[in-house]
């Protein structure tokens, strides 16, 4: 490795670190005072100045006092979802302005919104003026919030830390799958966050985190776009997860091409949301809503069919989807209502949606390694008796012997094959060799445990493998299998069946470094020992008579 040379001189580099920061920390003479940074403030907060408030089309809303005119107690006014352009809240000759996607220009008492504090006279009938840009997206209207100071800003404290809550969620999330993906290579986690990346920013949009300590990139214009397109983008890609996740097998198919047919529709709606003149705005994001409520709709009847039909994955989707469902309903009986809480009760359902699809997708990662297990062990096991096949064996084999030579410990390796079975499969059937078979597994189960391994390598052959074992004591113990072997005619109710075997056995050896030397030497001892005349056990370079 090139990394070599280098080595010696970062672990000098880590230690020389490790001392000075223990030096730094175990300094006998404790700082007397904590250390303060930064300058003392030298003017009170800029107040920006008013730069549209002449412009045409802007939005006017009027705050009448109540009967007998203003109390003389402060009033706090907040303007939320002012997704564009400049905010203005004017009483008399006092005013305020702001822009919701630049922090440094609102109020910093106010969180969630642009808002300010006014204190009208006693007995004043003026009314507060609001004015800021109309939105173009018809669900997506500007919120205007009036009332006693300490109780607005309680309520703007708990939306801002919803908001804050929200999107720290996603971004976790998002951490979360990328860390996975990195450790698994699951390319699915890599989707997964990609399309938690898209909610977070769309989130911190929507919510005005953007804005906060400043701008992260000035998007203009495009800011309310991506506020409108976003939704496009990620109902698309939520309707295509849901759809390979939880369709009901006997559709799966059209499911999956209906979903990738929406995908692309919903791509080509965030395009034309960020690309086409103002005035098809409205539409555009009217549809975009109004479709993915309907597609929550349909994702939701596709996973009580799935759950109907006791297949899995439906009781995933319809949770996912739920609270947007309940959103929609809102949007439709009590748009009033949903209005002054919309942007948190989408926020918590977007983290809803992606903390279920964060765990159905875990979930799905565990069952496919389950079955990549499962299929692994059937690829590693003989189907007839249940030992291990000749591919697993061969790796155990390996193991036991570098061990073996590792330790300096005796391992022994014994090559078994039944005689004459051929006979026995001509003369009593195929059905009848087959049981045969199964009975000198079962034998060679009992009698070889522990560290012992037993496997079939193929027809009526089979390996064991005895660490700790001289050939010797091997050769012993494969001997003490006749009076047993002795018994399966008797168990398979053929008396006149008998069943014997040749073996050949040799020891592992310091200079064994491959596995196929050692297995030539049990087979040619084995060959021996059929030579010899069969039923017996040979000793590898053993002489035979
Ligand atoms: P020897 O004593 O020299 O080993 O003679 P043999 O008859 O045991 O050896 P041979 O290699 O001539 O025959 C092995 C037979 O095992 C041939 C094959 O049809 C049979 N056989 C292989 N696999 C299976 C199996 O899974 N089930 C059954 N029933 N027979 C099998
Ligand atoms: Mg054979
Ligand atoms: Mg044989």
């Amino acid at each position: 490795m090139t990394f070599a040379p280098v080595q010696p001189v970062f672990r000098w580099w880590c230690l020389w670190l490790f001392l000075l920061g223990l030096t730094a920390c175990t300094r006998t003479s404790a700082p007397e005072a904590y250390v303060v940074t930064g300058p003392p403030a030298t003017r009170g907060e800029a107040q920006p100045p008013c730069l549209h408030a002449q412009l045409p089309g802007r939005q006017r809303v009027l705050l009448s006092p109540p009967a007998g005119g203003w109390s003389g107690a402060p009033q706090a006014v907040v303007v939320m979802n002012a997704f564009r352009g400049e905010v203005k809240i004017r009483h008399g000759a006092r005013e305020r302005c702001g822009v919701l996607q630049d922090a440094r220009t609102l109020d910093s008492r106010f969180l969630s919104g642009m808002g300010t504090v006014l204190v009208p006279d006693k007995g004043n009938q003026r009314p507060i003026e609001v004015e800021f840009e109309p939105s173009p997206m018809p669900l997506w209207r500007p919120l205007v919030r009036l009332g006693e100071p300490a109780s607005v800003q309680r309520q703007d404290t708990l939306r801002f830390a919803l908001r804050v809550a929200s999107v720290a969620v996603m971004l976790a999330l998002v951490v979360s799958a990328l860390l996975t993906f990195m450790s698994t290579r699951e390319r699915a986690f890599l989707s997964y966050a990609l399309g938690a990346s898209l909610f977070a920013l769309w989130m911190a949009l929507l919510s005005g985190l953007w804005a906060y300590p400043r701008p992260w990139f000035a998007l203009g214009e495009l800011s309310l776009r991506l506020v409108g397109a976003l939704p496009a983008v990620l109902s698309a890609l939520t309707v295509r997860m849901l759809a390979y996740h939880a369709a009901p097998r006997a559709l799966a198919g059209r499911v999956r091409r209906g979903a990738d047919w929406l995908a692309l529709c919903g791509l080509g709606l965030a395009a034309m949301i960020v690309l086409v003149p103002e005035h098809w705005l409205a539409v555009a994001s009217l549809g975009s809503e109004l479709g993915f409520y309907l597609l929550c709709l349909a994702m939701a009847g596709m996973a009580l069919v799935t759950m109907w039909r006791g297949e899995p994955g439906g009781a995933t989707a319809l949770t996912c989807v739920a609270p947007f469902l309940g959103v929609g309903l809102m949007e439709v009986a009590m748009p009033e209502r949903l209005a002054s809480w919309k942007v948190e009760a989408m926020l918590l359902s977007g983290c809803w949606l992606a903390l279920t699809a964060s765990m159905a997708l875990t979930l799905r990662l565990g069952s496919l390694r389950r079955q990549r297990d499962e299929m692994r062990v059937l690829a590693q096991t003989d189907a007839l008796t249940g030992l291990p096949n000749r591919r697993a064996a061969l790796e155990q084999l390996s193991a036991i012997s570098v061990s073996a030579r590792r330790s300096g410990q005796p391992a022994a390796v014994g090559f078994l094959d039944i005689d004459h079975f051929k006979d026995i499969n001509d003369v009593h059937g195929h059905e009848v060799g087959d049981q045969v078979l199964r009975a000198f597994a079962r034998i060679l189960r009992s009698t070889f445990r522990g560290a012992d391994y037993v496997a079939r390598m193929g027809g009526e052959e089979f390996l064991v493998v005895l660490p700790g074992a001289s050939p010797e004591q091997a050769k012993a113990r494969i001997e003490s299998l006749s009076p047993l072997l002795a018994t399966i005619g008797h168990t398979l109710r053929l008396p006149e069946l008998r069943v014997t075997l040749s073996a050949g056995v040799t020891g592992v050896e310091a200079d064994d470094v491959e596995i196929g030397p050692l297995l030539q030497r049990a087979d040619a001892a084995m060959y021996a020992a059929k030579r010899a005349g069969r039923e017996r056990v040979v000793l590898s370079g053993q002489p035979q008579g």
